[in-house]
């Protein structure tokens, strides 16, 4: 028994991609999403409950921009409101942008570590307020932050290497309290972020860059969120403070 029926979990850019597919994994494991969507953003939240209702879930919608502290508080006292708990909480919510060093202005550094990394601090404090033991954690990082030199995205490997300093410090603050905290970094994987040509590779891109990963393709957002599930099911007990690396073996060729 994976022990995550009848859980409770929120995450944080739940509308598309990762989150979504997030979202989908957890139905079908009995677990109720509480999913914060960007409210300027062009991806419709209710696609992604409707999905969850198909597979006999069920989930809610709420509007959440992770930049804002009280909204990101209310994401999660919703969770408690409705559903009376908190089991999981995934930050999953991110952006990315190209910016050579030499665009590199503090205002776009700091827009990027407000969504990015400061957006992680403001779920993790705001669930370790209401979690209980057995509660758990994970915040999604990127090969870019992790172990991997990308030019032109300082500012989001800065964010997403501190989102990794982050989790560590905290798995072992909350670790008495019997709640976990781990994150993963996803490799190269097919979702509206890395398809947007603008920003990172873009279709053409991502087709090439599958070529030379060993397992020859890019990976898919139900594969990061598979092993979201894993790591706050109860098949991973004893494990926190981690990393799992999800990137068919693109960092270790
Ligand atoms: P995505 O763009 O589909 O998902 C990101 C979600 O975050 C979107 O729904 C977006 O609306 C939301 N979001 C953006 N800014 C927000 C804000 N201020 N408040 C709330 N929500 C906000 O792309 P994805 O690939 O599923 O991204 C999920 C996570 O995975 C991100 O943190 C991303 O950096 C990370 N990641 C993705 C890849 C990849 O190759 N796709 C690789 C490494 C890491």
């Amino acid at each position: 028994d994976d022990g995550l029926a009848g859980k409770v979990a929120v995450i944080t850019g739940g509308a598309s991609g990762i989150g979504r597919a997030l979202a989908l994994a957890y139905a079908r494991a009995g677990v109720t999403s509480i999913l914060g969507y960007h409210p300027g953003d062009p991806h419709d939240p209710t696609a992604a409950v409707a999905d969850v209702e198909s597979a006999g879930g069920r989930a809610l919608a709420i509007p959440a921009d992770v930049s804002d502290p009280a909204a990101v508080r209310t994401l999660v006292e919703t969770a408690i409101g409705e559903f009376g708990r908190l089991d999981i909480a995934v930050a999953n919510a991110g952006i990315l942008r190209r910016a050579p060093i030499s665009e590199m202005t503090d205002e776009r550094w700091d827009d990027m570590l407000s969504v990015d990394l400061t957006g992680v601090l403001r779920l993790v404090r705001s669930a370790a307020e209401k979690m209980g033991e057995g509660g758990a954690m994970v915040a999604v990082s990127s090969i870019a932050g992790g172990v991997y030199g990308w030019g032109d995205h300082a500012h989001y490997a800065a964010a997403k290497s501190g989102v990794l300093g982050l989790i560590r410090s905290v798995s072992v603050e909350l670790a008495p309290r019997g709640i976990r905290a781990n994150a993963v970094i996803p490799g190269l994987i097919e979702t509206p972020q890395s398809l947007d040509a603008d920003n990172s590779l873009g279709p053409d891109g991502l087709a090439k860059a599958g070529r030379s990963i060993p397992t020859g393709r890019v990976g898919r957002a139900d594969e990061v969120a598979r092993t979201i599930r894993f790591l706050t099911s109860d098949d991973a007990s004893y494990i926190t403070g981690q990393q799992v690396i999800v990137d068919g073996g693109l960092t270790v060729r």
